[in-house]
């Protein structure tokens, strides 16, 4: 569990309408009340609020995380909407980041969500981060993902990495200190990295899907965390495996970090 959920635990409490509607997994062992709480207290950023980051989002409004933050710039394009759940053709032209957060609002008022129509930079990726307990990093382009696992590293935050490429998915979780960032894993930016790529909505939605259940189970302090292991699924074959990931003891970003946090 985060440091951070320690924070005002007293203060928080269920309203019946929110008993009544997260009560089918308030009866999941080891979740209960107390996980639903620290759900209600959490803030999570989800960068960028497409495919995989919208799927992500939708399921973590279901769950009663109590403040998303969207980070996706630009407007809606007719070739988003074969994966971008959160839109709608009548909103072609419109702010994406703005249409998911009426989206989720309308899904679920207990959640607050906060639109930011930005893409992760250098500039805002330390601040982005700041206002979170946990980074689901869902965005097309490299840099990008480099640039939250700096900053989350940095400030001791779990972070869910989602990528996607035609009918193949991968997931993993860096908790800083207690397995390998991605910095470990790519300590320089891959080269075959696309920003358009053929894919299937229900292959990001997957993948988004699982990255939404890695950050419950992260925040609620529940089952096994994918830390020091990638999934990957070929939606293809519909073969999963888990492989093993090792820290890099002379990584740029996380060498020397001490986890900050105890075992989730
Ligand atoms: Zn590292």
């Amino acid at each position: 569990m985060n440091r951070a959920y320690h924070l005002c635990m007293h203060s928080f409490s269920l309203t019946d309408d929110e008993r009544a509607i997260y009560e089918w997994q308030l009866w999941v062992q080891g979740f209960g009340e107390a996980g639903q709480l620290r759900l209600k207290q959490a803030t999570v950023l989800i960068t960028r609020c497409g495919g995989v980051g919208g799927t992500l989002a939708y399921y973590l409004a279901a769950a009663g995380v109590g403040r998303l933050v969207l980070a996706h710039a630009g407007e809606l394009r007719s070739s988003d909407l074969n994966r971008q759940l959160l839109m709608s053709h009548a909103g072609l032209g419109k702010s994406r980041a703005e249409q998911a957060a009426d989206r989720l609002r309308a899904f679920n008022p207990h959640v607050e969500v906060v639109p930011i129509a930005e893409n992760i930079s250098l500039d805002n990726a330390e601040r982005l981060v700041a206002m979170a307990d946990l980074v689901a990093s869902c965005a097309p382009l490299f840099p990008e993902r480099l640039h939250l696992n700096r900053y989350a590293v940095a400030q001791g935050k779990p972070l869910v990495d989602c990528a996607m490429y035609e009918m193949e998915a991968q997931l993993t979780t860096v908790m800083p200190g207690r397995g390998p960032c991605l910095s470990c894993l790519y300590p320089s930016e891959p080269t075959a990295w696309q920003r358009q790529f053929p894919v299937f909505g229900a292959v990001a939605g997957t993948v988004g899907s699982l990255g939404a259940m890695e950050a419950i189970k992260v925040l609620a302090g529940l089952g096994e965390p994918l830390v020091g292991r990638m999934l990957l699924c070929d939606l293809a074959t519909m073969a999963f495996r888990t492989m093993q990931l090792r820290r890099d003891p002379a990584c740029a970003v996380c060498a020397g970090v001490q986890s900050a946090s105890r075992a989730p």
